[in-house]
């Protein structure tokens, strides 16, 4: 029998909160029915207003604190409340490494039906702030007010901003200065609604191994109005620009890049480096956004893998071929997947910037690569994927079954995904011998995982 819920749209309740939900919420019942309330914490009872009901759950609004948790602190941002970037700075870091953990656990008991499963602590950050080489900062006008920053979560409107704590503080320097140059040569700033005005965003990237920075003027347009002015002083003001490009994006579109770039000053690429390699990052292309703490999963990933240069590595969903690469200095021979072809033409580029030879990198679907190189005679000794968040392709994990890598080792950043994944893996013959969560993104919800599978002997 349906059960109606017991509140109502605009009532105050008090209830408990018993876990750690979706975005970060709080997650508890009030007379057995379920409410999620954002920047609520497990073990807190909070006085809420509920926003929205639905059938089996509803939506509520934190008003008072009635019993906080001793791991909550004050965030640092000033506009944490209302800018969706991060969700978890009201808890201490050490409590959201916790958090993240159990997450990863519910879901593998919940989803997978794996109880048991060895889940080491997550590995963090000593200093879980400053860590994004990435930013795309949206131009706006309020009120006649030149405005940039963050969207809110789930809309465009655009929270100004002054200070990203989580971003490269340079980062957070070259924003303000471009922000004043807007106002003080009244550069037409893009007006969503109308699709009018000029500047629409700009995109910085840094290498923060190596300290380049690249500046990307996304426009609605093919000039940037005193153009010779911003670059000298930019370029005088942060010696780590290394190159500054505009790119042309006059579609009425929420994606952030046109397709075309040109070079306003400098070189079209900048570098980073995870551990000894060094990969070119255009604007266009991808890149984990911590590089720190990429080295800290790929690091885990090798050490899962255990190479001797005898074997034989598939690395599927491959990106840029960043995960390939750093096995292929331990690997006889690695062959890479990815779906876009100009992540390939990266990676094939990568490979040479690194004069690694032992890699073969294809564009195309893993579901149906993989079969067809299982048909050529390639028998992996160790297979990595790294899905993105829906996890792998159900033809996919059938032709893993098929395959029998000695060894599966699942990179996700989705640990309901992975769950769901594991059990088929497990299902298949292997034992999930243990997994180490990392966190890429500290005061977030996210949290990455790897997890190892083995085959289990008997079964070969
Ligand atoms: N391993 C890389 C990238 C992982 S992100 C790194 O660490 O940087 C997941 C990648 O899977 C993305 O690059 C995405 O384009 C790719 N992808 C998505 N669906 C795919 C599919 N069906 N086959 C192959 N690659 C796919």
């Amino acid at each position: 029998m349906k059960r109606k819920a017991p509140i109502q749209v605009g009532e105050i309740i008090e209830y408990t909160i018993t876990g750690q939900g979706q975005g970060g919420s709080g997650v508890g019942k009030y007379e057995g029915f379920t409410v999620f309330t954002p920047f609520a914490v497990s073990g807190e009872k909070v006085e809420v207003e509920v926003k929205h009901v639905k059938k089996t759950y509803a939506h509520a609004k934190l008003l008072r604190i009635l019993t906080p948790h001793s791991d909550r602190i004050t965030p640092q941002c000033p506009i944490f409340h209302q800018c969706g970037g991060c969700q978890t700075q009201h808890l201490s870091y050490e409590a959201q490494c916790r958090e993240k953990r159990q997450h990863v656990i519910d879901c593998f008991a919940r989803i997978g039906g794996l109880k048991d499963v060895v889940i080491h602590p997550v590995l963090g950050m000593k200093h879980p702030w400053e860590y994004r080489n990435k930013v795309a900062i949206p131009f706006g006008v309020r009120q006649g007010k030149v405005v940039a920053g963050f969207y809110a979560s789930q809309s465009h409107h655009i929270i100004d901003m002054d200070d990203c704590f989580i971003q490269h503080p340079v980062m957070n320097r070259v924003i303000s200065k471009i922000k004043e140059f807007v106002k003080m040569y009244r550069i037409p700033v893009y007006d969503e609604r109308k699709h009018q005005g000029i500047l629409r965003h700009v995109v910085l990237r840094m290498g923060v191994n190596t300290g380049e920075m690249m500046v990307v003027f996304v426009l609605n347009g093919d000039q940037l109005p005193y153009e010779d002015e911003i670059i000298h002083a930019l370029r005088e003001q942060f010696p780590q620009i290394e190159s500054i490009l505009l790119n042309q994006n006059t579609k009425k579109t929420n994606v952030i890049l046109g397709p075309t770039n040109r070079l306003l000053w400098g070189r079209e690429v900048i570098y980073d480096t995870i551990g000894s390699l060094r990969f070119s990052i255009s604007p266009h292309s991808f890149f984990q956004i911590n590089a720190t703490q990429t080295k800290v999963l790929y690091d885990q990933v090798l050490q899962y893998a255990q190479l001797t240069m005898k074997e034989i590595v598939v690395d599927a969903y491959c990106g840029i071929g960043t995960i390939a690469l750093y096995l292929a200095q331990h690997a006889k021979k690695v062959y890479g997947v990815e779906i876009v072809p100009q992540a390939i033409a990266d990676a094939n580029e990568n490979a040479l910037l690194n004069k690694i030879e032992n890699v073969h990198f294809e564009a195309g679907d893993a579901e149906e690569v993989l079969p067809r190189w299982v048909c050529e005679g390639v028998e992996p000794d160790v297979l990595v994927v790294d899905p993105p968040r829906k996890g792998c392709e159900p033809g996919l994990l059938e032709t893993i079954g098929k395959m029998k890598p000695k060894k599966i080792i699942y990179v996700s950043c989705n640990p309901a995904t992975l769950a769901r994944d594991a059990r088929i893996i497990v299902e298949n013959g292997y034992r999930l011998c243990e997994m180490q969560p990392v966190d890429l993104f500290p005061q977030t919800e996210h949290v990455e995982c790897v997890a190892l599978f083995q085959l289990d002997s008997s079964i070969r």
